[in-house]
Parts: structure tokens; C-alpha cells; sequence
């Protein structure tokens, strides 16, 4: 796979017009806005409901996401889906995103081994991001791992030292002006935008890598029950 320092980005594939996440989703299949796209089987751009209270941002596809064309199918999202749980946090209320949207991976063998994406491509794809957040009004936004908290959060934040601590949303953001939204109430005027919140936590994958996944598991459930608290209150 060939590497680059540069790309040009995804915002010319994002229609302009574009008001739902399934026109979005729809544009995303055709996006070349790095080489990601070259060696992966598909897009896979979120899911979930516009309407989501929480939105979870994670790195990027799996070996599986890729396959099936859907984000956390794979042993980490099924990691994920018990955490939520066992928080307390109702999926029905959830939208689950990566920060880049192509699976990055090299061949070793016949097995494809997932590699990290590298910044050029974290701001490549981030356009898709900020187009989805467009589409969504969540409470509180959880940052999985390190490369969401780039994308989101910018190179300086460091997940180990911040997790499971409320933030302010989008004032967090790397660029807030990108995720402001203006919504307008059912008279077309302006209303305030509710104060949302962010909260960082480590990536499920990194608790299948730990050497104590307990330990590990229950820092992910006590980092997401101070969302579904949040949520409560
Ligand atoms: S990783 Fe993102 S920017 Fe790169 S081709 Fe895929 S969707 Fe486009």
C-alpha cells in the first residue's frame, strides 16, 4: 500500500445540499479523498439515528466493518455493545462514527493486519465528520481512543490524561466553529443550541489488547456511566 503525505480531502465528494446521514452515507461510497479507499472493500460511514442522544467516535473500520460495510460488527464493537450496557446506556439512543471511514491495514500472510491511520488521513476524512455531526444534535459525544481524539480534539489531547471527564462541546473541539450548529425552531428562528458534552475514553480494541482486560473493561463502564449519568441528570 502506498503511502502519502498529502491528500486532497474529502470535502469534494460531500454534496454541498446533502441534509440527512443517509445522503451522506451515499455520497461517502464514492470517496477518493485519500488512498485509503484503494485496498479497503468499502466505505463505512456510521449508523444509527439522527436523533441520537450519544454519538461514539472510534478510529476506523475493522477487518470485518470492512467486509460488512458497517462500523463496530467486529470483536471490539461487540465489546463496545456489553460496555454500553453494562453502563446503563440505552443503544437505541447511540450513533457509532470513526474518524476515518476506509479500513487501513497491511497484508502479512492471508491475514490483513489493521494499521493506525496516519494523520494525513485523519484530515482527509475528517470533512465526512464534521458533515455527520451537521446531521446530529447529541448530548454528550464520546471520543474512543487517540485517533478520534485527534480528529475531534486535535494532536495535543491526550486520552490517558482526560478520560471519563465532562467537557464542554464543541468549546473542546479542535476547531469549534466546525461542529457549531444554529438549530432553528419550528417558527424558522434561531434557538439557543442545548449544551452538549464530551467525554474521552480508551478505544474497545485497546481493551482486548490489555494485559488485564478486566481491569481494563471496567475503566471503559465506569468511563461510559459517567455519560448515561450525565444522560440521567
Ligand atoms: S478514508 Fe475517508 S477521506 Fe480517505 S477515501 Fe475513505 S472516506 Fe475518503
Amino acid at each position: 500500500m502506498a503511502d502519502t503525505d498529502t491528500a486532497p480531502g474529502a470535502q469534494r465528494f460531500i454534496p454541498p445540499q446533502a441534509d440527512t446521514l443517509d445522503e451522506l452515507r451515499a455520497a461517502a461510497t464514492g470517496c477518493r479523498g485519500c488512498e485509503l479507499y484503494r485496498d479497503a472493500t468499502q466505505t463505512v460511514f456510521g449508523r444509527g439515528d439522527a436523533s441520537a442522544r450519544v454519538v461514539f467516535v472510534g478510529e476506523q473500520p475493522g477487518d470485518i466493518e470492512d467486509q460488512k460495510g458497517l462500523p463496530f460488527v467486529g470483536p471490539a464493537g461487540r465489546l463496545l455493545r456489553k460496555a454500553v450496557d453494562d453502563a446503563g446506556l440505552d443503544p437505541a439512543h447511540i450513533y457509532l462514527t470513526n474518524a476515518v471511514k476506509h479500513f487501513r491495514f497491511e497484508v502479512r500472510g492471508k491475514r490483513r493486519i489493521h494499521q493506525t491511520p496516519d494523520r494525513v488521513h485523519i484530515t482527509a476524512c475528517r470533512p465526512w465528520l464534521v458533515a455527520e455531526f451537521a446531521q446530529l444534535a447529541p448530548e454528550v459525544i464520546v471520543v474512543l481512543g487517540a485517533t478520534a481524539a485527534k480528529a475531534l480534539l486535535g494532536p495535543t489531547f491526550r486520552v490517558t490524561r482526560q478520560r471519563g471527564e465532562l467537557l464542554p462541546w464543541p468549546a473542546a473541539a479542535q476547531r469549534p466553529e466546525d461542529f457549531h450548529q444554529v438549530p432553528v425552531d419550528n417558527t424558522g428562528h434561531a434557538a439557543d443550541a442545548p449544551p452538549a458534552q464530551l467525554l474521552a475514553t480508551i478505544h474497545p480494541s485497546a481493551v482486548l489488547r490489555a494485559d488485564n482486560q478486566d481491569v481494563a473493561y471496567d475503566g471503559l463502564v465506569a468511563d461510559l456511566t459517567v455519560v448515561s449519568r450525565a444522560l440521567a441528570g
